[in-house]
Formats: structure tokens, sequence, C-alpha cells
């Protein structure tokens, strides 16, 4: 045991002389920029009551499902839960996962084995990279968003099982977004299948607010689609949702569905109350499109390049691991908590600024912001302007996410 520890202490160090060492510190400052709770409603006081005050009329359930969904663990609440999903993404069966990375991780080990094929962008999520990965599928990783090789890649034959399309609708760490009535055009094309992670969209896309699926006209296209409730909804959890027969697949064969135990009602009576208020106060997802463009323009006005993508993901490319954590360092002074995203989250010389938009800011902190960030790139050194472009290239050159 001695020689692990020291090994341990010697790679921690090396990390920290990197600065790729990771702390947890609950010591969060600042106007939140940083987490994905883009409609507001996790910071929400009036939320929290009115979700306790649901909850003191709960009837009919337990306060708890100690038990997996097959055993003792699904209620009436987890039915009806799952029923409202379906309607709300816009597909026949949905079912829970007590995260989404483990929804991710039951959808792609169920539904793919080692003859099968998955061409997969080389930017998507680390959940579903290990969801293919444990599956033993064969991988084509694609570079990020590219048309020409994922249609190239459909059209390579693959006789000895079937081929899908694994993509992120909305990308976690770039903030763009993938064309997915294109994608269901090339893999109908093709007899491939679709799969897509609308993680980040959900709440925020679609007349119903479900997310980049709905958007884009696709959901009968899609053979699955994965979502969290720990974004826009503001609070924790996962979903798929797809076909009836894809959803008792998964009631079978997922295994993060199976061997766990089942989320509890009352986080079901939150996820409930999340999707009323989507429903309810469309204005919320407009305004949050309003903020982040205010925010592009405002950065471009400030020197910097145009940050890639649109929506409530803004990233600031800063390339260096040193020079992204000294510019979050600086903004953070001024009164954000803006925090830098590095390797291995993003590629080696993509690390940046991650700035997430909210509808509950106001359009004066997102001109502090704009101007925070502006001044924190002077203050490190930085030529802003010039400099961005050539690093928003670099960082897709370099591609691929862990
Ligand atoms: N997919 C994407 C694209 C994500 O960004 C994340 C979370 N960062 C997940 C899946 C996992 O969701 P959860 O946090 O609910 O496990």
């Amino acid at each position: 045991m001695e020689s692990l520890l020291e090994e341990l202490f010697v790679r921690r160090r090396r990390r920290q002389r990197q600065g790729l060492a990771r702390g947890l510190d609950a010591t969060a400052e600042g106007i939140d920029f940083c987490s994905n709770d883009y409609l507001g409603f996790a910071a929400d006081a009036a939320t929290a009551r009115a979700l306790w005050k649901r909850w003191e009329g709960w009837k009919g359930s337990p306060h708890a499902a100690p038990a997996s969904r097959l055993l003792r663990g699904t209620t009436t609440a987890h039915l009806q839960l799952e029923s409202r999903l379906a309607r709300f993404k816009g597909a026949s069966a949905a079912l829970l996962f007590a995260t989404g990375y483990q929804a991710n991780l039951g959808l792609l080990t169920a539904l793919l084995g080692p003859e099968d094929r998955a061409i997969s962008d080389a930017l998507n999520h680390a959940s579903l990279i290990d969801g293919l990965r444990l599956s033993g599928c064969r991988k084509v990783i694609v570079p990020h968003l590219d048309l020409e090789a994922i249609e190239a890649a459909l059209a390579a034959p693959h006789p000895t099982g079937r081929t899908f399309l694994v993509t992120e609708s909305l990308f976690s760490m770039d903030g763009d977004t993938a064309p997915l009535e294109r994608y269901a055009e090339l893999v109908e094309r093709h007899s491939a299948l679709l799969i897509v992670d609308d993680a980040h969209a959900t709440g925020l896309y679609g007349a119903r607010g479900s997310g980049l699926v709905e958007a884009s006209g696709v959901e009968e296209r899609t053979l699955a689609v994965s979502s969290t409730f720990g974004k826009a909804l503001g609070l924790f959890g996962g979903m798929v949702s797809g076909p009836r027969a894809v959803i008792d697949h998964l009631i079978d064969h997922a295994r993060s569905f199976v061997f766990t135990t089942a989320p509890p009602p009352l986080l079901l009576a939150g996820v409930d109350l999340a999707l009323d208020r989507v429903a309810a106060e469309p204005e919320l997802r407009q305004r949050v499109g309003e903020l982040s463009e205010q925010l592009r323009r405002a950065l471009v006005d400030r020197g910097l390049a145009r940050p890639l993508g649109r929506g409530p993901i803004v990233p600031v490319l800063l390339g260096d691991t040193e020079r992204a954590l000294q510019v979050a360092a600086a903004v953070s002074r001024r009164g954000f908590d803006v925090r830098a995203v590095r390797p291995p989250t993003v590629a080696t010389g993509t690390s940046r600024l991650r700035v997430s938009v909210h509808a509950s800011h106001s359009k004066a902190q997102i001109d502090r912001l704009a101007e925070a960030i502006g001044d924190a790139m002077k203050e490190a050194g930085l030529l802003v302007g010039p400099l961005a472009a050539p690093i928003g290239e670099a960082c897709r050159a370099a591609g691929g996410a862990p």
C-alpha cells in the first residue's frame, strides 16, 4: 500500500505543477455564471417553497423508494412522471435513470454490442464515450460537427452489425449545436440509427421547451434521446425517451437502470414542478437566448473573437491552462463566478472560460461580465482580438474530448 500511496502523491504533485489538480471547494462566490441552472430554477427561492408545499400535500406514495425499480422501487409517481416525460419529449415512452451519466451508460451498453459500429462526434460527452467503450462496439470518431466525415463513415460498409450515429445536441463545452435534421436524413439514407444526448438543450428549445430534438422536428426519426434534470430543470437525475420497444429493452437490459435504487419521489415532485414551469413560462427560454446573444456581442465589442455556438453556453477560448486559470481568477475578483475548464474535460491546448447564461441574470450583469472578462484578459497581458481567433481555430483543430 505504501508504494501506491507514494506514487499517487507524486502524481498529484505533478498535476498541481501543471495546474491540473482539482479541489473540492464549497465557497462559491460571485454571481453564478458557472452552473447549468439556465432557467434560474435552482437559485429561485419561490420554486423551493413551491416544491416544499407540493411535498406537504404529497399523498399516496412513500417519501422514498429504497429499492430497485424492478423490485419495490416503482411507485405510481414514477410511472406518471415517465408518461409526462414521454409526452414532453414527443416520444412514446420514457424511463428515469439516477443521472444523465447513467442514462447514457445504460442506453449505449444495452443497445450496442461488439458487432455494431458507432459514429461518434469527437467532442461528445464523457458519458457517451464511456457508454460506447463499455458496449464493446467499433468506434469511428469523427471531427466535431464534420458532415462530410460523418457521411463518409456512414457510407463505409459494416456488414457485421448496425451503425449508430451518436451525438450531443447542444455541445456542453463549445456551446454549438448539431444539425439534427441533416443527421436524420443521413442516417435514413444509410440505414443507420440516430442517438441524441439532449442534456443541455432540455428545457430551452422547442415549442414545449423539451430540447433540440423537438425544435429540429426529429423526434420520430431518432432511436433514443437522453436528457438530464441537472441542467435547465435545476435538479438532478436523468432519463431516456424513445419508442416503447427501446424503453422496454432498457428496462430488461440497461444495467445502470436495473442495478440501482429508484429515484426518490421527492425528486420526482421537483421534476414535475420544473416541467410545470417550463410549460407555463416560455418567456424564460426566450430570455436565455437573448441574454446569451447580448453577451456574445458584448465580448466582440470588447475585442474578443465571437465565442463559438449559440445559446447559453458561451466559451471564451484561451488555449493554455495557466492562462485560463489566471483569467478566471481575475474575473472572479470582479464579482463573477466563472470557472476555467481545462484538460481532461477539454482537449489539451483548448482551456477556456465556460460562461453559462441564466434567465435570471440582468442585462446590466451581462454587460458588467463582458467588461470584467475584457479587463481580466488585458490584465493577464493578452492581446485581445487578434489572439482569440487563432486560438479558436487551434481548438477546433485539436478536437477530441476525453
Ligand atoms: N450529457 C452531457 C452532454 C452532459 O454535459 C452531462 C453532464 N455534464 C451529462 C450527460 C450527464 O448528466 P448528469 O449530470 O445528469 O449525470
